[in-house]
């Protein structure tokens, strides 16, 4: 018999229910019973949907992140939190934000997030000092185990391993982390003692750090961590996800554990060898059904290849997802707009679940007990494999003629440059801004009233003329340089490209969730990508038209548009990146032949792409930055191109960052006070840079003499012909009373600096 689990589940809810509960609570519009209440009801909803299987996560739910609430299990709280006095909930927040609510003023620095692995979730990180210690808290867990045993349930609860808690924990102090092992394993134990004594039979222990490059410290940390936290009271299954274990597998198959998960989607290749090295008595659960993309499973041939293992496994051959589920959307039947021959290709959570338990069934009780569901199953396979809709033959001959020419520039950059300043004519120290300026309420109902035919083409198009309008004219007034429209026709700035493009689908309800109360609706790239008109031109070229100063094109690049989708997995990520990148260089030239002579390509997200493991960085920026330069450098010399990129982690990069060619960069540094810059300055980065002169993500204002001092600094690095001067990302979440002053700020510390710089000129001259 095989055995069917869940490595946990979403949590926001198919509504997201979560996020609303949550946002209430924190404008006080409900009480703590309340938010408890929709808590309950979420989970309630989650353990019916996995009903069907022998065990369901329990554990997996939180009120934030599962790890802030790993931190709370453990009892690693900030010492920051120690005086804060008020409910534990109100308290988690204010850990997790910086306030419990709105009005709250028994505020605290919200702890830093960072994302999760090579997800798109963000967590708040651990924080270790030399004076941390851990003291166990099992309340909400064990309400939560008690909860699903009242409900029917047979619980697994699920829990971040000690060695994965302090490899993703950040020390204050330099204190070294493993230190803290010893203490934390102490707690561990302790859990695992009280989790036997209330009748857990397994526990979920995630692991996924071992699918990293581990140093020989950490690797020895797994060995002790084991070996000390071994047991007969409860069987620990050790779960890996997210990649594979290469020079950590024999590692992991050795630890003295019950079971171990493997994700099959990304490491398929590595589960004969488990099976080869796996003890004889330890579980080996297969992580068959892809937990970070919305496809269906080819069921029939997840089953032949499941069979001949089941067989040398009898009794030890557990099954799930990849990994928890919380990575993508809940349930597709709320979908009523997505054309039903590919909605009938998508499998979202409840859907996995549910193929899950047909694949243990045929295995189980033989594939005729679950005929018509594997016939179904096979038909929406086959119809997405044959599919017309999925193929666009003319984008494949054009990426068959891809040569590295086509990424290429005309000249090299000291060539155009000089034609480019011929032409733009700025002045020392340009000033632009990233894109988008305030997204207002009013701009915002515009667009949902033309979304839902409320509104008629044209009084939707005069409506955007005239907030592009009114943006060109507020930045003529502030005096900054290079102009941009100011995005107000755009809700998201991959939905609004995808939204044109061709190959392209999007859901209602598909959210996942990114942080706390924060939900990303992923679109999805079904089909090869084409793009059958222009997608920007005519609002770019109405802003030019408004201006003699130059007004900057703004795309989305092909890296961005890729990573901040769900992707196609019948092609190579790399195709799906040159395809997008084809369709949007139509774009790039066709913005140029409107006459826009500055065009920026945002990629905000190519950093995220990262694989897990450096050894394969090269392959996925090789690729990556390929397609970024297909997609730019088809321009003429005189034609500027820009790069924005919204955070500060250079210094392994940079080499492809240099590669891209881009005239010019700009990057977020104001947080990091320019110290990133030295990535720049140490390799001598051969074109243009805008470091960031202020947060944008702060309310806070900036004043002029901060940036100039920031940009001072900046000249000691980047050679002051070759640097310009704007905020750190795009305005759209700002109010125009921030933005105005802040942007008032940063030309006249523009100003100031264009003064200063000429007056040494003059006297380097005289002297
Ligand atoms: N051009 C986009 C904007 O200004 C860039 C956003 C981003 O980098 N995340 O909003
Ligand atoms: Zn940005």
């Amino acid at each position: 018999m095989v055995t069917t689990h869940n490595l946990g589940f979403s949590r926001i809810g198919k509504n997201r229910e979560l996020k609303f509960a949550q946002e209430s609570y924190w404008k006080k519009a409900i009480n703590a019973e309340q938010l408890e209440e929709q808590g309950r009801q979420l989970r309630q909803e989650g353990w019916e949907y996995q009903a069907k299987l022998d065990y369901a996560s329990v554990g997996d739910f939180s009120f934030y992140d599962h790890v802030l609430d790993t931190s709370f299990l453990l009892g690693n709280l900030p010492t920051r939190a120690e005086n804060l006095n008020g409910s534990q909930l109100d308290n988690y927040f204010r850990i997790a934000r910086g306030r419990a609510h709105n009005n709250d003023c028994a505020c605290t620095h919200a702890g830093e997030m960072t994302k999760w692995f090579d997800t798109n979730y963000h967590y708040i990180v651990p924080e270790i000092t030399a004076g941390t210690t851990f003291t166990l808290n099992t309340e909400h867990l064990f309400a939560q185990i008690e909860e699903a045993k009242a409900q029917g349930i047979n619980p697994k609860p699920v829990i971040i391993g000690p060695v994965t808690y302090l490899y993703l924990s950040k020390t204050k102090d330099n204190s070294d982390k493993l230190d803290f092992l010893e203490p934390l394993l102490s707690v561990y134990a302790e859990l695992f003692n009280e989790l036997a004594g209330i009748g857990i039979e397994w526990l979920q222990i995630d692991e996924p750090a071992l699918v990293t490059e581990l140093s020989p410290e950490w690797r020895q940390a797994f060995e002790k961590a084991y070996y000390r936290l071994q047991t007969r009271d409860i069987k620990l299954l050790l779960t890996t996800y997210f990649g594979q274990l290469q020079e950590n597998l024999q590692l992991a198959c050795n630890l003295p554990v019950a079971g171990i998960h493997i994700d099959t989607i990304n490491a398929k290749d590595e589960v004969s060898k488990v099976i080869d090295w796996l003890p004889s008595h330890k579980v080996l659960s297969l992580g068959v059904i892809d937990g970070r993309n919305i496809w269906k499973t080819d069921l029939n041939q997840c089953i032949n290849w499941l069979k001949p293992i089941a067989k040398k496994l009898p009794n030890r051959l557990w099954l799930a997802p990849s990994c928890s589920l919380l990575h993508v959307p809940v349930d597709l039947t709320m979908e009523t707009n997505i054309e039903p021959d590919i909605k009938n290709w998508l499998a979202f959570a409840v859907q996995k679940i549910e193929e899950l338990s047909i694949i243990a069934t045929a295995l189980n009780q033989g594939k005729y007990c679950v005929e018509e569901a594997l016939t179904l199953n096979s038909e929406a396979i086959n119809s997405r494999k044959q599919s017309t809709q999925v193929t666009n033959n003319d984008v494949k001959n054009a990426l068959k003629k891809i040569t590295p020419e086509l990424g290429a520039r005309k000249s090299k950059y000291e060539q155009r440059i000089f034609k480019q300043r011929q032409h733009l004519k700025l002045p020392l120290f340009p000033t632009t801004t990233i894109g988008s300026f305030p997204q207002t309420k009013e701009i915002r109902a515009v667009r949902s009233q033309f979304k839902n035919n409320a509104l008629d083409v044209n009084s939707y198009v005069s409506a955007i003329k005239n907030e592009i309008e009114q943006t060109i004219r507020k930045q003529e007034s502030l005096g900054i340089d290079v102009l941009v429209h100011g995005e107000a026709e755009r809700n998201d700035m991959v939905e609004y490209f995808g939204e044109q493009l061709e190959g392209y689908i999007f859901s209602q309800y598909g959210w996942v969730q990114s942080y706390g109360s924060r939900c990303v609706k992923p679109p999805i790239i079904f089909g090869d990508i084409s793009r059958s008109k222009p997608m920007t031109t005519d609002w770019l070229q109405y802003a030019q038209s408004l201006t003699e100063k130059t007004v900057k094109g703004m795309l989305t690049g092909p890296v961005t548009l890729l990573n901040w989708s769900f992707v196609r997995d019948d092609q190579p990520l790399k195709e799906t990146c040159q395809q997008l990148a084809l369709a949007i260089r139509e774009e790039v030239l066709d913005l140029e032949r409107a006459g826009i002579t500055v065009i920026q390509i945002d990629e905000a997200a190519l950093r995220e792409g990262l694989p897990l493991r450096k050894s394969q960085w090269q392959e996925y920026l090789s690729w990556a930055i390929e397609s970024f330069k297909i997609c730019a450098n088809g321009v003429k010399d005189e034609t500027q191109i820009h790069t924005h990129m919204c955070y500060s982690e250079f210094n392994d990069i940079i080499e492809a960052i240099i590669n891209m060619d881009a005239d010019v960069i700009t990057i977020e540094t104001s947080r990091s006070d320019t110290k990133l810059l030295d990535a720049f300055d140490d390799i001598n980065y051969p074109n243009e840079i805008g470091p960031g002169v202020y947060d944008i993500h702060s309310p806070n204002i900036p004043n002029e003499a901060d940036i100039i001092s920031l940009i001072e600094k900046a000249c000691e690095k980047i050679p002051v012909e070759r640097l310009w001067i704007n905020p750190d990302c795009g305005l759209k979440t700002r109010q125009w009373c921030e933005v105005t002053p802040a942007l008032k700020s940063m030309v006249s510390a523009a100003k100031k600096l264009r003064q200063k710089q000429h007056q040494e000129n003059t006297t380097k001259l005289a002297s």
